[in-house]
């Protein structure tokens, strides 16, 4: 069976200036080893894999309709500026309308150099794909804005890293590859009409509705200020927020050393390469603020009259951060089973919180045993719960929150660290039961699953993970 993608290219159309036309390079001996039934059947593709997928997600075949490119963007990387970035070792095949009527990016990550490439070599190994594939379709799963992944395959070649590793690449879907880096480059370069072609062209691709830069920028903090509070109610951390990696749709994108907390504390970070603690856990809210503001920056740069609108921009990036703490409030007291929340509500919320970090209770599954009796079980000094369940049990009275609703707040499953480590190193060896599993379980991840318990429990002390790599 011949894939036949239907591709209506938009990006593609824009000048050149965009982007560089690039074809993937091709692989020794594809293989594939994921397929996405329930995206395919949105995307209009088959449910089971056929003869040439292999070809065509390892872009050793380019698709019909397909008009491979490099995407170009630049960004703040920990914060410094860096004047040139772009899909180093990402294609953009193209374009698909799904089903559902949304437009989506296909892109084939790890499939080549790209004159973007500096000094990588454009590939991936199978870790980071097979990671990011899991990962990213648990985040669509809990219901967090998230690329998510179609296709991983094996390209049968090795790829030298620490030391030498097995090659994949990875098919990502995304609303769009646009980033806050994507308007930096165009800004920062002074080239005022290729800004203004990009924001019109976000607008029309993202958000119709929005009338001119500053209501684009208004439109991407209200997605970005849901966004983080969505990843703050299931204990997600990125890992590298720089701008390049903060997409313009709201969705989460560029998986890298991101991590789920187990035992929750809100410096956390897991990054290997974010030694300052940046992008820690309880940093994500001011970083994302910290991005919007580079946004605005960028975006100001068309307007003839900057000085006028700089005390627009400004106020638009100033509310940021009371949006994104109503959205946390709203998260975390439907995680503790108030529908309506009031202003005070935020205290018996960070009193939990601080409960927590000081008993090195489980995040998630803290949260998911509120209810059941065994909420203290978390806690390696249970009377610091029970005296924190009096207020919240005050609090409850009159609340007309069935319990079904609160369960919905509070995942049983996330991707657990140990258990990715795991599952990428039998991956490694051959064996795709362990990745199958996640993939399966984690689909559900609100669900009680009796027989993967496993799955739920934290890692044992020998079995944490301290550590992500970017790993690319
Ligand atoms: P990331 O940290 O994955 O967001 O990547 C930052 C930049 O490095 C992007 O421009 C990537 O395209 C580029 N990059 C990462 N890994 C590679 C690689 N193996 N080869 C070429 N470029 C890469
Ligand atoms: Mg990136």
């Amino acid at each position: 069976m011949s894939t036949m993608i239907a591709f209506d290219n938009t990006f593609a159309r824009l000048p050149g200036v965009f982007y560089a036309r690039q074809d993937p390079q091709p692989v020794k001996a594809p293989r594939l080893v994921a397929w996405n039934r329930d995206l395919a059947r949105i995307l209009g593709l088959p449910p089971s894999a056929g003869d040439d997928f292999a070809e065509v997600f390892s872009g050793n075949r380019v698709p019909e309709g397909a008009e491979p490119l490099a995407q170009l963007y630049s960004g703040h990387q920990f914060g410094q500026y860096n004047p040139q970035l772009g899909d180093g070792r990402a294609i953009l095949l193209g374009e698909v309308v799904g089903s559902d009527g949304i437009r989506r990016d296909i892109q084939l990550k790890g499939a080549g150099r790209t004159p973007y490439s500096r000094m990588g070599d454009g590939r991936a190994w199978l870790g980071p794909v097979l990671r990011e594939y899991v990962v990213s379709e648990a985040m669509h799963a809990l219901g967090i804005p998230t690329t998510r992944a179609l296709a991983a395959v094996e390209t049968g070649e090795p790829v030298v890293r620490e030391r030498v590793l097995p090659g994949a690449v990875l098919t990502r879907v995304a609303r769009s590859h646009l980033r806050v880096g994507t308007f930096q480059i165009f800004a920062a370069r002074g080239e005022v009409e290729s800004l203004k072609r990009l924001t019109d062209y976000a607008i029309q691709r993202h958000y119709p509705e929005a009338e001119g830069p500053m209501g684009l920028l208004r439109a991407v903090r209200d997605a970005q200020a849901e966004l983080i509070a969505a990843w703050m109610s299931v204990g997600f951390i990125h890992g590298v927020m720089n701008t390049d990696n903060s997409s313009i749709s709201g969705e989460t994108i560029d998986y890298g050393p991101c991590a789920f907390m187990d035992s929750y504390h809100p410096n956390t970070v897991f990054s290997s390469i974010d030694r300052m603690g940046r992008y820690a856990y309880a940093n994500q809210p001011d970083i994302a603020v910290w991005n919007l503001a580079q946004l605005a920056t960028a975006l100001i740069q068309q307007y003839e009259d900057r000085e006028a609108m700089v005390e627009e921009a400004t106020e638009i990036v100033h509310a940021m951060p009371g949006l994104m703490q109503r959205a946390w409030l709203r998260r975390f007291a439907a995680k503790l089973g108030i529908s309506a929340p009031r202003e005070e509500d935020a205290g018996l919320v960070t009193d939990l919180l601080t409960r927590m970090a000081g008993n090195q209770a489980d995040f998630t599954n803290t949260f998911r045993a509120l209810g059941s009796g065994r909420e203290g079980d978390q806690f390696t000094d249970p009377s610091a719960f029970s005296a924190w369940a009096e207020g919240w049990r005050a609090r409850l009275e009159g609340e007309p929150y069935p319990e079904g609703v609160r369960r919905a707040a509070n995942p049983a499953f996330i991707p657990r660290n140990h258990r990715m480590e795991e599952m990428i190193e039998a991956a490694v060896e051959g064996d795709y039961a362990p990745f199958n599993r996640l993939v399966e379980v984690l689909a559900r991840p609100y669900e009680d699953q009796p027989g993967a318990a496993d799955l739920q429990r934290p890692p044992l002390p020998e079995e944490v993970v301290p550590a992500t790599f970017c790993g690319t």
